[in-house]
């Protein structure tokens, strides 16, 4: 194939293309992420010609798609009942979460031919950990380089294993690996080669600090799938998390737990991710959230206490800290309680970390029950958002969450069916 290359100067975060570099992006605006790049285009693709006509809605049949089981429950679960031949998924996570851990599992639990391709640990170091994992499979071959190239050989594999594509790169490519350009490219070939070849393939790609995959937005547009691992390296528990799923729910969740002989799914988290105390404490309450479309039963703690200096001091942990803020006013406002003087924080128990509102009630019982000195009952749960005036807003999936804390021996559940305003949630 003839190529052609030209430098250009490409966005880092979005993938927008300038011929020139410039301070800020036109495309996302950020600042100062313009990187030098080069364009190869290549000669006149082969791709067929042939024309396609439109075909009406009723006349297409519906495939149902197969699905190959990981051999990993959870994981199934969380994919929306398993690979599907020619997927491609990205997986997502900081560094030390236990992705590897978590794919080198799956090679050795999947019942068919896995290539597992490592840009970042050699041959031995992998089998060292595999050993250590207690993974021994016949159907495994591993291959430790950079290049995408010798990363993409056919050996009658389903399922293709790529760690990472921060550290895979093309030849053709004269820039170097991790950059928008080979990162952009090795995805494309492996997209490629997947559909071409009907074998899955996941895609490690590290996080960076604010929380995106290293390389360009783009990347999430040219997979099927984008899983996220979610946790923290000191706590026990990790999620995974589906921000996008072209064959199944994008909401869905796995829930791991971390253990000796790698990540084992959690198949009751509700009971798990409850502490352990008997006799209930002043400042801790249940809240029942929904993590994909599974209800949670999890702890929130709260603290407060006499402010030493002149400011009071607000802190979280798996909590957003502005949500902290606006609830502290809205209890100070409504309960009469006086939190200038308070330092307060907010802990999930288990390191998990809660996006969802409906938490909104637990987190205020929580912070009301610690100011008061007053426990909360243990067979008390809450869920429930909380509106500026003070009032309890419904949230989604109300039955479910009930259900699943009547199952786990809750008896009195505190929502927006039965509690109109905060003041009269303790
Ligand atoms: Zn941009």
């Amino acid at each position: 194939m003839a190529s052609k290359v030209k430098e250009i100067f490409v966005c880092r975060e979005c993938g927008n293309e300038s011929p020139r570099w410039e301070g800020q992006c036109r495309a996302c605006n950020s600042w100062n992420s313009y990187e030098m790049s080069t364009h190869v285009s290549f000669g006149k693709s082969s791709k067929n010609s042939s024309k396609k006509s439109p075909k009406k809605l009723n006349d297409i049949n519906i495939l149902e798609q197969s699905r190959i089981s990981t051999g990993i429950e959870e994981l199934d679960r969380t994919l929306g009942g398993g690979l599907v031949a020619g997927q491609v998924i990205l997986l997502g996570g900081t560094p030390g979460v236990g992705k590897s851990t978590l794919l080198l599992q799956l090679a050795g639990l999947f019942s068919q031919k896995v290539l597992y391709v490592s840009g970042e640990e050699s041959e031995s170091q992998i089998a060292l950990r595999s050993n250590r994992l207690g993974i021994s499979s016949d159907l495994i071959s591993i291959i430790s380089t950079n290049s995408i190239d010798d990363a993409l050989i056919d050996i009658g594999q389903k399922l293709l294993i790529i760690d990472s594509i921060q550290v895979m790169e093309s030849q053709e490519i004269p820039s170097r690996a991790g950059s928008v350009t080979q990162v952009r490219e090795c995805a494309a070939k492996i997209v490629n080669s997947s559909k071409n070849n009907g074998y899955a393939t996941i895609i490690v790609g590290h996080i960076t600090k604010e929380g995106s995959i290293a390389g360009p937005k783009i990347l999430e547009h040219m997979v099927d799938t984008v899983l996220y691992l979610e946790g923290d390296k000191s706590h026990l528990f990790r999620m995974l998390r589906v921000h996008k799923n072209r064959f199944g729910d994008d909401s869905e969740v796995g829930i791991f737990q971390m253990q000796s002989n790698g990540l084992c799914g959690v198949e009751n988290p509700g009971k798990l991710l409850l502490g352990g105390e008997v006799s209930p404490k002043s400042g801790s309450a249940t809240a029942i959230v929904l993590e994909g479309s599974r209800p949670l039963c999890i702890e929130i703690q709260a603290l407060t206490t006499k402010t030493s200096f002149g400011y009071p001091k607000r802190a979280v942990s798996g909590f957003s800290l502005n949500r902290l803020q606006l609830l502290c006013a809205v209890i100070q406002k409504c309960l009469n309680i006086n939190l200038i003087d308070q330092d307060v924080y907010v802990n999930v128990a288990s390191g998990l970390n809660v996006k969802e509102p409906a938490v909104d009630l637990a987190v205020c019982a929580a912070i009301i029950s610690s100011y008061k000195g007053v426990a909360i009952p243990r067979e008390t749960a809450y869920f429930g958002e909380v509106g500026l005036t003070g009032e309890i807003r419904k949230v989604v999936a109300s039955d479910r969450r009930i259900k699943e804390a009547k199952a786990l021996g809750f008896t009195k559940i505190l929502s927006p069916d039965n509690v109109k305003n905060i003041a009269s949630v303790l």
